[in-house]
């Protein structure tokens, strides 16, 4: 098999940051057959990937370029940046845009006032602290109406 990079087809998706939720979709879209390559700054990170995991898992720090190039990033539709800090996050999710002009960027926030700002640059957020409490509104007013219709 060629390797992804000698394809012409651009459709890797790169995570950066194997941590519980960089494994769990790089599992997910390894499985559905997806290409996927994951870098991580720490090689441990890497067994919470599945046995079956088919992509490739890259050991660097993802803020370098030369671990981008590395990564081919070129070659990538989707750049999801999910590390444990906002900084990185939000430093590869800019080069991945404006530098590679990745058509589809996203990065993981943990600060919900950080994330409007970024829409205007075409970087989609994914904020979980705002994704919970809509959530959990959303169950508190499905029990809420069951309790007014008994
Ligand atoms: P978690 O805390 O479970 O969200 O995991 C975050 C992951 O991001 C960890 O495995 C870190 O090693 C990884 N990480 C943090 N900073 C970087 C970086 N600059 N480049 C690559 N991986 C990183």
């Amino acid at each position: 098999m060629k390797p992804f990079w000698k394809n012409e087809q651009k459709d890797i998706t790169i995570i950066v940051g194997c941590g519980r939720l960089g494994a769990n979709l790089a599992n997910t879209l390894s499985e559905e057959g997806g290409g996927v390559l994951i870098i991580d700054a720490n090689p441990d990170a890497f067994r919470k990937l599945s046995g079956s995991f088919s992509g490739i898992a890259q050991v660097g720090d993802a803020t370098l370029i030369h671990t981008l190039e590395e990564a081919h990033i070129r070659q990538a539709a989707a750049v999801v940046a999910v590390t444990n800090n906002d900084n990185t996050n939000i430093l590869v999710a800019q080069i991945a845009k404006e530098m590679y002009g990745i058509p589809h960027v996203i990065a993981r926030l943990y600060d919900p006032e950080r994330e409007c700002v970024y829409d205007e640059f075409g970087i989609e957020t994914i904020c979980p602290a705002v994704l919970s409490s809509k959530e959990i509104d959303k169950l508190l007013g499905a029990w809420a109406g069951k309790e007014q219709a008994i």
